[in-house]
């Protein structure tokens, strides 16, 4: 199904009855580093099959790096498994002629829906190379050349290579104006970054659905790395927590299920229309927060 129409259905009321539409549920994975792991994902892919996600999304390299690994998932995902999957695609340090290549070959495999994204900067890049610099330029690129539908990344705290939120988000316009469908968002850890996102947004005149990107917290050293890369702020109260349980594993673990759990219940009560979860390839923390929830 194509994103313009999975997202469209809304909560109603008829007679007094109310209607609640679940939310899209939706897992992000990447291509392992080797070919030996692949099984592993698999495995992992079939417990949260259980859940009846609206698709899986498989993140690519930047400039193409890893591009052949992505194809043999997508294949045995597409063609073995029949599963719904979003590729991801990213423009920097690759070409018209690449991108064209890899739009047909997932027309070729019925993929319907790509998540469009310029990718981040290599050391020592020029700009000057590349025939599509940003994001809305790739989004452009698709839409003359394809009819998959398009979905694009947001940051609720602001992109990190940009000086204010508000120039972002005016950026997030040339995506949508270049005619994306979806935005997915970088991951989040107060829901009231997330509303205050999606209320700037709305004020900038885009009204495509904004899903929210759940990354499942399971320990602290790779959360403070990937929070810091991405420049994401995590709650202070949280950290305290984390620390002060630092070596304790059960209790983290308990832990970041009840936070992400509480999280994703708050974003379902103000009637998000889908989760997308950054499943780092591992299916079981995911899983418990929709055990919670669903
Ligand atoms: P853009 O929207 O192009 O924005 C990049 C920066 O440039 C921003 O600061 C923006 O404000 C600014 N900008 C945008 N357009 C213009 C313009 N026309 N003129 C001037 N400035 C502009 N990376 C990968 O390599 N592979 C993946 O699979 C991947 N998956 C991701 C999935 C999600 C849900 C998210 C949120 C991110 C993902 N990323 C991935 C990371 C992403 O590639 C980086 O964050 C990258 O630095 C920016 O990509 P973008 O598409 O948001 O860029």
């Amino acid at each position: 199904m194509k994103l313009q129409d999975l997202y469209k259905k809304k909560n109603t009321q008829h007679n007094g009855i109310f209607e609640w539409v679940k939310p899209a549920i939706s897992f992000e994975i990447f291509p392992p580093d080797k070919e030996n792991q692949n099984q592993a994902l698999f495995d992992e892919i079939e417990s949260l099959n259980k859940f009846e996600p609206a698709f899986f999304s498989l993140t690519c390299g930047a400039a193409g790096k890893n591009a052949e690994k992505s194809k043999a998932i997508l294949t045995k995902l597409k063609e073995h498994l029949n599963l719904n999957v979003m590729p991801h695609l990213t423009c920097v340090g690759s070409s018209k002629s690449k991108i064209l290549e890899s739009l047909d070959f997932f027309k070729n495999l019925n993929i319907e829906n790509i998540l469009a994204l310029r990718g981040d900067l290599p050391e020592n890049y020029s700009q000057s190379l590349d025939e599509l610099c940003y994001a809305n330029d790739l989004t452009e690129f698709i839409k003359k050349n394809s009819n998959f539908s398009i979905a694009v990344a947001g940051y609720p705290e602001g992109h990190i290579d940009c000086e204010n939120i508000h120039h972002d988000i005016k950026n997030l316009k040339k995506k949508i104006d270049a005619g994306a469908d979806v935005i997915f968002t970088q991951m989040f850890f107060d829901n009231n970054k997330f509303f205050n996102y999606v209320h700037l947004v709305r004020e900038e005149g885009i009204d495509a659905p904004i899903i929210p990107g759940i990354m499942p917290i399971t320990g602290i050293l790779q959360l403070q790395k990937m929070t810091k890369l991405a420049r994401v702020t995590l709650p202070k109260a949280l950290i305290e927590q984390l620390e002060k349980h630092d070596n304790d594993k059960d209790y983290i673990k308990k832990l970041g299920i009840d936070f992400s759990s509480y999280q994703c219940q708050q974003l379902i009560d103000a009637e998000v229309k889908g989760l997308h979860f950054f499943t780092l390839n591992k299916s079981d923390a995911t899983a418990q927060i929709l055990d919670n929830i669903l």
